[in-house]
């Protein structure tokens, strides 16, 4: 995996009216999935984001459509790279990580394959950082990283770190495509409740903000489930204000949880959220 995207990657697709995506195939992960969104925004400039590797790349202000040689263009070029690199200010995850299972930390790995076969972990977005001995959960839209997390091996206080992307909205996307949006505390029990076969939303913590609460609102889901962790009282008190709130939209079911739910199979997520 790498953070860098090549130009030839995505200025020859790049879509000519401003506000269109075109999504194309980029690295191997996704199963044949196109999954490199390029995007023509409304300036006229163009950004693309691949969803697999999270390579990232685009241009700092408006350039001609399908241009055959983009460094020519007006504009410059970017490409991801580590913040530390030498394109500083682009965000992007550490550019050492990756994605194949074979190249994980042990100790990580084993942490990962509690909740995951390494199957569905190779064929997701997660990747590994070596440098970083850490984990990187991503928190993306259909154009941006909003945000990471960093989960470090050996394990640290607190056990996620976040890094936000300044560049954008703080509003990332919910995961998956059904009409059932389950909230979860952490990245990885929404990840499995999209394998179980529902749309999910990780808080990255236990709080939904204002804002967060009004994008997901938006999408019109016809149910909600809330599967936060039941053990502690300040996360019971955000259980029943997001009950409260979501129920006005649609039904809504609170789900009494004593651990994460990626501590469960996915049929057995299926059983309680059906
Ligand atoms: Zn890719």
């Amino acid at each position: 995996m790498t953070a860098k995207l090549d130009p030839s990657d995505y200025m020859p697709y790049a879509p000519s009216e401003p506000g269109r995506t075109v999504r194309r195939h980029h690295c191997k992960g996704g199963k044949g999935k196109d999954k490199l969104y390029i995007t023509r925004k409304e300036d006229g400039s163009i950004v693309a984001f691949c969803h697999h590797c999270h390579a990232s790349g685009g241009t700092s202000m408006a350039v001609n459509n399908n241009l055959s040689n983009p460094r020519s263009s007006v504009g410059t070029v970017f490409s991801g790279t580590s913040k530390t690199g030498s394109n500083a200010g682009i965000f992007a995850i550490p550019s050492d990580c990756q994605g194949n299972t074979d190249k994980w930390g042990r100790e990580a790995l084993e942490w990962a394959e509690q909740y995951l076969t390494s199957d569905q972990i190779n064929d997701s977005p997660l990747s590994y950082s070596d440098r970083e001995g850490a984990i990187i959960f991503p928190f993306v839209t259909d154009t941006d990283m909003v945000m990471y997390q960093a989960r470090y091996f050996p394990a640290r206080e607190p056990k996620y770190m976040t890094y936000w992307n300044h560049n954008t909205d703080r509003y990332y996307d919910p995961m998956g495509g059904s009409d059932t949006l389950v909230l979860t505390e952490d990245w990885i029990s929404a990840y499995k409740a999209v394998l179980a076969g529902y749309s999910a939303f990780p808080l990255a913590g236990s709080h939904l903000s204002r804002g967060s609460m009004g994008k997901l609102i938006a999408r019109d889901y016809r149910r909600y489930v809330i599967a936060l962790d039941n053990d502690n009282p300040a996360v019971r008190r955000e259980q029943r204000r997001l009950e409260r709130e979501f129920s006005m939209y649609a039904p809504t079911l609170v789900l009494k949880l004593t651990k994460d739910l990626k501590c469960f199979n996915l049929p057995d997520i299926q059983d309680l959220i059906e």
